[in-house]
């Protein structure tokens, strides 16, 4: 099996900057380097490590003592084309043209947050991927699925009683799989509209109105069939929306990649989960936020508050073995551009503030099939950075403000430099700094 599809931003040009004297948090699991050296050439890292000395005068040295330098987050969890602060009532009425632009927005602050790599796990189609590839709009690189797979009246069936829809389907795709032409099918449409993995629903979810996490959505037959479709090709991962225990059973029984949610894995399925090396990805952001029960239907409240310590009892277990975590925060069912705030999440639930700063770089990377091209600062690596003016490991929160990320580069190039780090006069900062 490959590696995956390098989601791309445009091209730098071929400078060399060496960065000096900051702490290095190199995204691997190992403790940070204390005045560290880092060099850029072009969009790639050709040295990470110990500071060196050197008298090569030819190159730009830029000073980051005081600074802690991180890779580029990644959130293997979002949903762009969802926005849980939206009024329901303005969307019905906007313009596609409208739309398009709230996205356009969302993808930005996302980057802005420090998160220079995303897995779109449904809801958009890969229209943001390639405008982000040639520099239309600043954003993440991008992995998506375009869509979620889930059988007839299952999670993402969004067809109503009286027959209306609740939500507009992405033109042109339908999410339902009921039989194994279905799957086959569906699957084959995905991969013509460029998804990078395939997400399959084998649990139903808290925020839909007619089924339960506890319910089974696409059976393990089904699951094994669309991996056994994938391995024909490059092997995309196949990500499971499962909250219940005995769909995420079913999920991994069946093969899939990563969990996504997990919200109830019992000790069985985290065991089945080391064993085929799948990954949890635990959405805590949107696990843990309780919403005003003024704000939803009484339902949705009430399962929202059983589902949530359901999340926290099991996560907190599951975080204490061996199964790789890999950060996703759901975003659009939480709010956009916060990302960050699931490594507060995942220490808050048991993880040292370096163990979730890994979930969200290599462990990223690695379930993205992205691992050699990015998620730690190395040689080799794609220049992709953050840049703190703090010490995250000694409070893993502060990195949920944006404010308090005011350095990010993507490929060797500042998407958002507050400090006036980067040198402008090597390096084309990006189209906002907002
Ligand atoms: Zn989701």
């Amino acid at each position: 099996m490959g590696n995956a599809r390098i989601p791309q931003v445009p091209q730098t040009d071929n400078t060399t900057i060496r960065l000096i004297g900051a702490r290095l948090i190199d995204g691997s699991g190992a403790g940070p380097i204390e005045d560290a050296e880092i060099v850029i050439s072009g969009d790639r890292i050709s040295y990470a490590g110990a500071r060196r000395t050197t008298n090569d005068d030819s190159e730009t040295v830029v000073d980051l003592r005081g600074k802690t330098v991180m890779p580029g987050f990644i959130d293997a969890h979002v949903h762009f084309g969802l926005n849980i602060e939206a009024d329901v009532a303005a969307l019905h009425a906007q313009q596609d043209t409208e739309r398009v632009l709230d996205t356009a927005r969302v993808i930005n602050k996302t980057l802005m947050a420090g998160v220079t790599t995303v897995r779109d796990l449904a809801g958009t189609d890969s229209g943001y991927r390639d405008a982000i590839a040639a520099g239309t709009i600043l954003g993440p690189r991008m992995h998506l699925a375009i869509m979620a797979l889930s059988p007839t009246g299952g999670h993402t069936d969004y067809q109503l009683p009286n027959g209306a829809m609740a939500l507009s389907r992405l033109r042109g795709f339908d999410p339902i799989i009921d039989t194994d032409d279905d799957v086959r099918i569906r699957v084959r449409e995905l991969v013509r509209a460029g998804a990078d993995a395939i997400k399959v629903c084998t649990t139903g979810g808290v925020s839909s109105p007619s089924d339960t996490p506890d319910d089974i959505g696409v059976p393990e037959h089904h699951v094994r069939l669309i991996v056994e479709e994938m391995n024909k090709r490059q092997g995309q991962p196949v990500a499971a929306h499962a909250q219940g225990t005995d769909g995420i059973l079913q999920a991994l029984r069946g093969g899939v990649s990563s969990i996504e949610h997990g919200y109830a894995i019992d000790a069985e399925g985290l065991q089945l989960a080391i064993d085929q090396g799948a990954f949890l990805v635990p959405t805590l952001s949107s696990a843990l936020r309780l919403p005003s029960p003024d704000d939803v239907p009484d339902y949705l409240y009430q399962k929202k508050i059983k589902w949530s310590a359901i999340a926290r009892e099991h996560i907190t277990e599951a975080l204490k073995t061996d199964v790789k975590v890999a950060m996703g925060t759901d975003s659009g069912i939480c709010p956009h551009g916060r990302n960050l705030t699931e490594l507060g999440h995942l220490v808050e639930l048991g993880y040292t503030p370096l163990k979730a700063i890994t979930a969200g770089t290599k462990n990223a990377a690695t379930l993205l099939r992205l691992d050699k091209d990015l998620g730690t600062v190395e040689a080799g690596k794609l220049a992709d950075l953050v840049i703190t003016d703090f010490n995250p490991l000694d409070d893993i929160t502060t990195l949920a403000d944006p404010d308090n990320v005011p350095c990010v580069i993507q490929g060797g190039r500042a998407v958002k430099d507050r400090t006036g780090i980067w040198p402008s006069d090597v390096v084309l900062a990006g189209l906002a700094n907002n």
